[in-house]
């Protein structure tokens, strides 16, 4: 398959949707960055990549990195997190307060802001502190990507701290219920910095390879899940990865995949490869639109979805 001709065409026919949706301004920083951008990576087993547009440039991956800290998690604690946080679509909004309180500070899934807070304080719990926590998801995106340099966007994380509001909200709500071990604004900071982490679509494509050849990065060789720890990762980034809209990403994309308010989506084809894509506009669901749809083409035109 031509994959380079592929992605120039979906490039083409974008352009008209560059200028639908919102970029996520309740982080001012991240209401900044030019909304008509795009770029899209595929990186192959063999570690070859194609791109098109603004592959270069680096963006905030904000809740892609919830998948890092989740694999990291998972190999610490194996089944026991699963009594603090859930494997369930929420079907609610990224953000929601609603369902917590109902299901007594259980969060639905670890890709929603509650169960990614309870992720990272599990990790700060475990590691003995919020910096040896923080250091511990660098250190993982450093390796999966093989690129010691990875960064978080202090400006960024600074940026979403002062606008911090509803994260201490669910992180205190879930307290009350002991569902959270450390300082909540510990936690919740933590939390903020990890997502500011600054990535372009040829690094993060690079970094996510490990999903998609069963937790093992077939340029690397080494192994960062084990197969059965990797399938549960995809299957709930299929059903969890676009939040209350999880299903229509499904139904459209058929791949498991994460975004994040940065305008960054991630996919994997199992086996095959995986993709990064990026356009700063969300759409009502907090998710890139020109993102979902140039995924959406690239299932289509190639036939490469898992159903
Ligand atoms: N840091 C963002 C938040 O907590 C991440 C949300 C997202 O990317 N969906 O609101």
């Amino acid at each position: 398959m031509n994959y380079q001709k592929i992605l120039e065409e979906i490039e083409l026919e974008i352009q008209g949707a560059l200028e639908h949706g919102k970029v996520a301004d309740y982080i001012p920083a991240l209401a900044e960055v030019d909304p008509y951008q795009f770029a899209m990576t595929i990186t192959l087993e063999s570690g070859e990549q194609f791109s098109v547009g603004k592959s270069k440039e680096k963006f905030s991956i904000q809740s892609i990195s919830k998948v890092l800290a989740f694999s990291l998690a998972i190999d610490i604690y194996s089944t026991s997190l699963y009594k603090r946080v859930g494997v369930e679509p929420s079907g609610s909004a990224f953000n929601s307060l609603v369902q917590l309180e109902y299901e007594n500070g259980i969060p639905r899934n670890p890709f929603i802001n509650a169960g990614a807070i309870v992720v990272v304080d599990a990790l700060i719990t475990h590691f003995g502190g919020n910096y040896a926590a923080l250091e511990k998801v660098m250190n993982f995106v450093r390796e999966i990507s093989g690129n010691a340099d990875l960064q978080f966007d202090a400006i960024v994380a600074k940026s979403e701290m002062e606008h911090a509001s509803r994260n201490l909200a669910l992180a205190q709500l879930m307290k009350s219920f002991n569902n959270i071990e450390n300082d909540v604004h510990d936690v919740v900071q933590t939390y903020f910095r990890q997502c500011a982490i600054s990535m372009n679509t040829q690094e993060l494509s690079r970094a996510m390879i490990y999903l998609a050849f069963d937790g093992k990065d077939p340029i690397s060789k080494k192994e960062f899940l084990s197969e059965a720890q990797a399938k549960r990762v995809n299957a709930l980034m299929l059903t969890c990865g676009h939040y209350d809209a999880s299903g229509e990403f499904a139904f459209n994309v058929g791949l498991p995949a994460k975004s994040g308010v940065g305008g960054g989506i991630v996919a994997v084809v199992p086996n095959v490869m995986s993709i990064a894509v990026w356009s700063p506009r969300l759409n009502s669901h907090g998710n890139s639109h020109v993102g979902t749809l140039a995924l959406q083409l690239f299932t289509t035109k190639t036939g490469l979805s898992i159903f």
